[in-house]
């Protein structure tokens, strides 16, 4: 097994024990997966296994067309969402599903969260747009999840919860944080009064310097927990 495989594995591992831990999923719910570089092949995480105690050797390998390459768990049962993202998406290197609060309450809502807040344009590209209802762990949700993207890296699941997409698991994470603190912002400027959102002109420059200089550039830097 590959260096890079083993990280990946444990990177998933982490960025789901942090999830459930932040509560943005509850119990099993929820699912995590990420490419394998040059391989064709991507890490998802099995079906009905609590984020607490889920091991590497849980984690199920598999390749474009969904066949399992690795591992003796089933794989979740939104396999056909994370297929048909990376089949759709070559810039997504992970992706991170969540069923948390607010974000829930918009998709329930059917209402795309406006582009409000900075760190979300930064980060996911502008709004996030809501599909149409589809069942969870069917190719319709597939479709529909893909046909909403567009260009952004997060969707909300009618009646569902959030996806996040990012260059990294860690980055789907943040993706999935970022959506669910601005829809809980939403939510509360709504009640309070008039929402303002930020011009189309300044999300197009905001995604564009967090792309090219936010940060410290430097991919050694890697949080301990
Ligand atoms: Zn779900």
């Amino acid at each position: 097994m590959s260096v890079t495989l083993e990280k990946i594995k444990e990177q998933v591992l982490k960025i789901g024990f942090r999830m459930a831990s932040a509560g943005l999923v509850t119990g099993t719910w929820g699912n995590i997966s990420a490419r394998v570089p040059g391989e064709g092949l991507f890490v998802i995480t099995p079906s009905g296994i609590p984020y607490d105690v889920m091991d590497k050797i849980d984690l199920v390998v598999v390749d474009g067309k969904g066949r399992v390459i690795e591992g003796e768990r089933k794989p979740s049962t939104e396999l056909m969402l994370h297929r048909a993202i990376y089949s759709a998406y070559a810039h997504a290197g992970a992706i991170v599903h969540t069923h948390s609060i607010y974000a829930s309450a918009l998709a329930v809502a059917g209402k795309n969260l406006p582009p409000i807040l900075e760190d979300q344009v930064q980060l996911v590209g502008g709004a996030v747009p809501v599909t149409r209802y589809a069942r969870a762990g069917t190719a319709d949700l597939a479709d529909a999840a893909v046909a909403a993207l567009g260009q952004g890296n997060a969707v909300l699941l009618a009646n569902h919860g959030l996806v996040g997409l990012g260059r990294t698991v860690e980055e789907a994470y943040q993706v999935c944080q970022v959506v669910e603190k601005a829809a809980q912002v939403y939510t509360f400027a709504k009640l309070i009064g008039h929402v303002a959102v930020i011009p189309p002109g300044d999300v197009a420059v905001l995604r564009e310097s967090f792309l090219t200089s936010y940060g410290q550039q430097d991919e050694t830097i890697e949080r301990k927990v």
